[in-house]
């Protein structure tokens, strides 16, 4: 039982390690708690397609006329579900193994970071080739220790959202600052509140603005990022001021 408390009221060294323990428990009191948020969630995201593949698969049962419209929207609901569980077992083992083996577990390459970054680019504009991504990057950059996989999903995550929450131009700069190398991904599209920049980085938190759109999200995208950002030691942060797009900047130390 978590709730029980060591209660020594002595100011020695067993009054210390009583204090020390006292943290620890409520450290992962709190831990629990957040796992448990998770799974409630995690429940809820995963019924609603379920549920509207059901209803779906009933209506196609008695009017065998429209199928072929009603399987496709079954299949959306399980391209949903498929991207869901994608995310979900993605963070799970990043969490997993950050916590385990604080990161070791990657597998760390000497990575060229802007080639990630452009290889994610290439692929949003095969995917959506009626947008426009620019690129700005120096010609070489020292290399990074890092794993590509995730540096790539971290890219395409990003990317994805630019091109979702807006319409025109995304771009795309790359530079080296110091011992970092540092990304940034501009938006001009619905931009982010001053109070939600933080949150959108929270497991299943979606702005009311992006759920009024028929984008379709998790809301797992961005938690996932900042878990691969940490793995790498770096930083992740938003910012958009009024309307005005959003900006995400990714920091990466290197070596
Ligand atoms: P989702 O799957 O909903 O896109 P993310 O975790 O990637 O989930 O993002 C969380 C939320 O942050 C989004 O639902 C959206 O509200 C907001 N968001 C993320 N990127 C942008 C962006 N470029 N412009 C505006 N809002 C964004």
């Amino acid at each position: 039982d978590l709730a029980a408390r060591a209660s020594v009221r002595r100011s020695d060294e067993i009054g210390d390690l009583a204090t020390a323990f006292n943290l620890m428990a409520a450290k992962l009191e709190e831990r629990l708690l957040a796992e448990k948020e998770m799974l409630a969630n995690v429940s809820h995201e995963l019924r609603t397609p379920l549920a509207r593949a059901r209803v779906v698969l009933e209506t196609a049962k008695e009017d065998p006329a429209r199928s072929a419209s009603l399987l496709r929207e079954i299949s959306h609901d399980l391209s949903d579900l498929e991207r869901l569980t994608d995310d979900v077992l993605a963070t799970i083992r990043l969490d997993f193994e950050g916590a385990a083996s604080r990161g070791l577990r990657l597998r760390p390459e000497d990575v060229d970071l802007p080639d990630v970054v452009r290889h994610s680019i290439a692929r949003i504009v095969e995917a959506h080739p009626d947008r426009d991504v620019e690129l700005d990057a120096p010609e070489a950059v020292p290399s990074l220790r890092g794993d590509p996989a995730l540096l790539l999903r971290l890219f395409d995550n990003l990317l994805d959202n630019a091109r979702k929450y807006s319409s025109g131009t995304v771009s795309v700069h790359v530079r080296e600052e110091r011992r970092e190398l540092v990304v940034e991904i501009r938006d001009r599209g619905i931009g982010i509140e001053q109070s939600d920049l933080e949150r959108i980085f929270e497991p299943f938190f979606r702005t009311d603005r992006s759920r009024q759109r028929a984008t379709g999200g998790t809301g797992l995208g961005l938690a996932l990022c900042r878990r691969i950002v940490d793995v790498h030691r770096g930083t992740i942060a938003a910012s958009s001021s009024g309307g005005e797009g959003t900006t995400v900047i990714v920091r990466l130390p290197l070596a």
